[in-house]
């Protein structure tokens, strides 16, 4: 059995595991724009094992057991919330077409923000009470979420320093296991993180707002990770 995503192909593999193939294809703006690039899925795949690898070895859950080159993880299955996560340390995005600001301001505190999965409805923000109420979670498990992002972004913010790279904000989707336990699912790549060094820009904004090639900041991204976590 498997499930076909915009960017990813979810393979059951049996014995609670799960073979997740990354696909070449970039998506924007709720899957309006859409393109495929060749060698994307490999370098998501191998940045989100390299990643979630380190994040595994400093305590945090994560869905990751193995990367099978080229463009494959292998990683324990769970129920995913049909949420995103959503962790900012600096203005950008919807938050500036919400509320306003400049892009990369810093705000006074990691500001933790929840999304229903639903591209018909342009993924709407939700609070706990609407999470809640529609069933998608307990109030415990919006705070587990809360407080496992709010953590995880501290830690990717170290890596990516590391790496040479400042961390605006980034997007997480958590699942249950089958203990129960709340767990880092989905991918970490420059899909769903945003990556700035000197104002160059080194994530899916260069595709969303027709920046050039990029693949190119993809594969520098790539490189960086592989120097920290080898
Ligand atoms: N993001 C994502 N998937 C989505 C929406 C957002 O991975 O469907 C990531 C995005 O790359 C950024 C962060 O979440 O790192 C915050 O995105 P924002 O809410 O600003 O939305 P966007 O600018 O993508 O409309």
């Amino acid at each position: 059995m498997s499930y076909e995503g915009k960017t990813k192909i979810v393979e059951d593999a049996g014995e609670g595991l799960v073979l997740i193939h990354f696909k070449d294809d970039i998506t924007a703006g709720d899957g309006e724009k859409h393109d495929v690039m060749e060698q994307k899925g490999a370098m998501c795949a191998e940045i989100t094992a390299r990643v979630m690898g380190w994040l595994n070895k400093k305590g945090v859950p994560t869905h990751f057991i193995e990367f099978i080159p080229p463009r494959t993880l292998k990683a324990k299955k769970l129920k995913m919330f049909p949420l995103e996560v959503v962790v900012r340390y600096k203005k950008a995005g919807s938050f500036i077409r919400r509320y306003g600001g400049k892009e990369g301001e810093e705000l006074s505190f990691p500001l933790v923000e929840f999304f229903i999965k639903d591209d018909e409805r342009h993924d709407p923000m939700v609070c706990t009470d609407h999470i809640v109420l529609m069933d998608i979670a307990t109030r415990e498990q919006v705070e587990r979420m809360a407080e496992l992002a709010a953590d995880i972004a501290m830690k990717l913010k170290e890596y990516f320093e590391m790496a040479g790279y400042d961390l605006w904000d980034m997007k997480f989707e958590f699942g249950v296991d089958e203990n129960g336990e709340i767990v880092l699912g989905d991918e970490i790549s420059p899909d769903t993180l945003r990556l700035r060094k000197s104002g160059e820009i080194f994530d899916k904004d260069v595709y969303r707002k027709d920046l050039g090639d990029p693949m190119e900041k993809y594969r520098e991204v790539l490189k960086a990770c592989r120097s920290i976590s080898s």
